[in-house]
C-alpha cells in the first residue's frame, strides 16, 4: 500500500470515529446483540431493523477504540439496505479480508476497505470485527 492510500484510508477511519454514522438506539428494531472484546475495552450494540429480508435500518451505540467505533459505523453504512445473504456474504468477506487475505473484495463499499490497514495488527483485528459479529448475531436472532 502506498503512503497516500494508507494517508487516505485513515482519513476515512478518523472521520467515522469523529462521527460515526447511525450512532443510535433504534426503538423499532426488531432484532439487536451485544458484542464485547475486553482485551481493548470495546463494548458495543448492534440494530438492525428487518423488513421482510431486507435490512431497513442498522444502528449502534457503545464505547471502544477509534477502530471498533469506526468499523462499527462502516458497517452500519454498509449493510442498510442489504437482504440478510448479502449482509452474511459481507460479514464473510470482512472476515477474510482481515484474517485470511481474500482477493476477492467485489462489491464491498470503499469505506469498508479502509480497515484492511487493521490485517498488520492482529491485536485490533477483533476490534474490528466485533460489531460485524454483533451484526451477524443479530440477524441469526431474526430467523
Ligand atoms: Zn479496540
Amino acid at each position: 500500500m502506498n503512503s497516500d492510500l494508507s494517508e487516505l484510508y485513515q482519513s476515512v477511519i478518523l472521520d467515522h470515529n469523529k462521527s460515526p454514522r447511525n450512532f443510535k438506539e433504534l426503538p423499532d428494531a426488531t432484532a439487536h446483540a451485544e458484542g464485547r472484546n475486553p482485551l481493548c475495552g470495546d463494548a458495543y450494540t448492534v440494530w438492525l431493523r428487518m423488513e421482510g429480508d431486507h435490512i431497513a435500518e442498522a444502528s449502534f451505540q457503545g464505547n471502544g477504540c477509534a477502530i471498533s467505533k469506526a468499523s462499527a459505523s462502516l458497517m452500519t453504512t454498509a449493510v442498510k439496505g442489504r437482504t440478510m445473504a448479502e449482509a452474511e456474504a459481507l460479514f464473510d468477506q470482512f472476515h477474510e479480508m482481515l484474517t485470511g487475505g481474500a482477493t476477492d473484495l467485489s462489491g464491498m463499499p470503499n469505506g469498508v476497505k479502509a480497515l484492511t490497514g487493521v490485517k498488520a495488527f492482529p491485536m485490533r483485528v477483533k476490534c474490528a470485527t466485533l460489531s460485524w459479529h454483533a451484526m451477524r448475531q443479530a440477524l441469526h436472532a431474526e430467523k
